[in-house]
Formats: structure tokens, sequence, C-alpha cells
């Protein structure tokens, strides 16, 4: 077990939902501050000090540069600080595993980070935050947590960042892990992992980025032309990345222009819009021959994260940044 003090980063969210029915019909995401939050967890009787830093309040629909800023340095603080054991970052749902991904690719493993939300805001009946809090507390202070990687807790389920997607808009149980399943399932009573961690020691991937460039997701439609990919191509997109339809196909006047701006120079990553699966090279496109990149088992929102901090550490070559996409 690790230290008992843990970090809490609010950034708001529906775990720190608040609104006038207590069906949570409607309700503001980030509406409780940090405080009453952390207040309501210390009488779960924990058994961990909680340490509360409120970065945002808000929907992570609006989460954005400035706040993974200072998530990153929160973390970044706390990994150096020997009285912290381990961090929680209390999130929305909507874009857990963007900030999740961001981070898991620009911290050391050395601390367990643990990202965690809910479905229902926490005044309304039947919410899962509370559960969930206590559980990714469990986690953050188990001795095994570290070298993980960043983590998400939701539905009693402990999902590697990079694997967790969102993938239903309302039932508690929403969100999935590819191409691995689960690292661990958590309950109030027990914790279990399914493996070693694989990640111990290792430093930070990528340095976190200066600034974030602009890389567009184009999702494709049937009968659909290519003046989309023009059009981001106008507004200054560094990096193109394509939802396409099953294995990250579009139609062929699309492809050809994914291709051309390619060619010069623009980063172009073929996801894909289906749920769930892998993007391989070469299958029905000619990623070799067009210049393009499989996403391989990253989403479009998790490839656009991929790719941003990748151009902003200066790799766009397709071969390298084709390595980056097939790490896991
Ligand atoms: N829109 C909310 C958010 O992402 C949804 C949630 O937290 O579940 O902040």
């Amino acid at each position: 077990m690790t230290s008992q003090r843990i970090l809490v980063l609010g950034t708001g969210g529906t775990i720190a939902g608040a609104g006038s029915e207590r069906t949570g019909s409607a309700y503001r995401p980030g509406g409780l501050a940090l405080g009453s939050l952390v207040a309501h967890l210390a009488e779960l009787g924990l058994d961990a000090e909680l340490i509360a830093q409120e970065i945002a309040r808000i929907g992570s629909q609006d989460i954005g540069f400035a706040e993974w800023q200072a998530l990153h340095a929160a973390c970044t603080a706390a990994m150096a600080d020997p009285a912290v054991g381990g961090i929680v970052i209390t999130h929305g749902t909507d874009t857990a595993e963007e900030t999740g991904l961001l981070l898991d690719l620009t911290l050391p493993t050395i601390k367990p980070v643990v990202l965690v939300g809910a479905m229902r805001p926490a005044d309304a009946v039947g919410t899962d935050g509370m559960r969930n809090f206590a559980n990714a507390v469990k986690v953050a202070r188990d001795g095994q947590a570290a070298g993980r990687g960043v983590m998400l807790v939701m539905g009693d389920a402990v999902l590697a960042a990079r694997d967790a997607r969102k993938a239903a808009t309302t039932s508690i149980d929403a969100f999935r892990s590819y191409p691995r399943g689960p690292l661990a399932r958590v309950t109030p009573s027990s914790l279990d992992w399914f493996g070693p961690p694989h990640r111990i020691g290792e430093s930070a991937r990528y340095p976190f980025p200066a600034e974030l460039p602009r890389v567009a997701i184009l999702t494709a439609g049937a009968g659909m032309d290519e003046q989309p990919v023009e059009a981001l191509l106008g507004i200054g997109a560094r990096g193109i990345v394509l939802a396409g339809m099953g294995q990250g196909n579009a139609p062929a006047s699309v492809i050809a222009a994914l291709a051309r701006a390619a060619a010069s120079g623009v980063p172009v990553v073929r996801a894909s819009r289906v749920d769930e699966g892998m993007v391989d090279r070469d299958v029905e496109v000619g990623d070799a021959a067009l210049g393009l990149i499989a996403a391989r088992a990253l989403g479009p929102a998790k490839a656009r994260v991929l790719l941003m901090v990748l151009i902003a550490s200066g790799i766009t070559d397709p071969v390298r940044v084709q390595a980056a996409f097939d790490a896991g």
C-alpha cells in the first residue's frame, strides 16, 4: 500500500454535477465545488487523506489546452512530492479518454494517476459517482497500481487510458476497453489486478506540448466529396484524422485528397467511425503508396490526441507516426 495521501484534482463533469431535478433529468456538470464533493467523500470513511485542488468546474466537453496544462503541472508536482502516494482526477466522461491519453503520453509512470467520472449527477437518485470515487481512491492507494500508465475507473472496472472509450451516452456501464480488456476489477471491498504492472519506471513518452497544433477529425459519409478535406487544409489543419467507414475507408476522391494532403506534409491518420476494432495498414487502402497512417486500435478522438502530441514533438514523417500508433 502506498502513502495514504491522495491528491484529488477536480475538473467538474457529472461526478460533480448538480441540478434542480432529483432524477438527474437536467443538470449542470461541475455544478458542485470540489470541496463539497470531497466533504461528501470524507463521510464515506475512506482510509486516505484527500488533498483537494480544483483545476476547473466545467463539463468536459469544454476542456482544452489550459486545463490540460494545469493538470499536467499538478501531476508533475505531485510525482515529485514524496508525501503524495497517488493522484485521482475527477473528470467528465465525455472526454475522459482524451485527457487520459494525453496524460498517459506525457507523464512518467512512477505514481498512479486515476481518472474517475460518473454517469449520474452527484445529487441525483442512484448516483454512481461516490462509488466510482471510492473505487478510484482504492486503486490510487494500492501498491500494485503504479507502472500501469494513466487509468480510468468507472463501473467497478479499471481501464488503461489508452484502451478506454465511452461507448454509451447514458448507461452507467458506459466505458469499454479495447484492444485489451480491463486491468482490474474494483469494488469498495476488493481489488483484483489481472496481471502485473507492465510499464514500471517508465519516463514520459513525449514532452507536454508547448501548444497544441490544429488537428481535425473528418467523418466519412456515403456520397461525400473531397471538399471538406480542402476546407480543413484551408483553415490551416496541421494534421487530419479520418473517422472512416469500416476499416478507415472513404470514397476514392476523399482518399485521393487525403493523399495529396499527406504529400504536402500534413500527416493523415485513418481511424474508423465504427465503435470498435482495428484499422490496419494496407488492407483496402494503400497506406504505404499514399503516405497514410493507420490508427490501429485508437478511435478518432484518441488518434487526434496522439497526432497532436506527435506533431508538437516535431514527428510528422509517416513512418515515425505509424510507429507511434503501432506502439500500443
Ligand atoms: N458532459 C459531461 C462531461 O463530460 C458528461 C459526464 O460527465 O458524464 O462533463
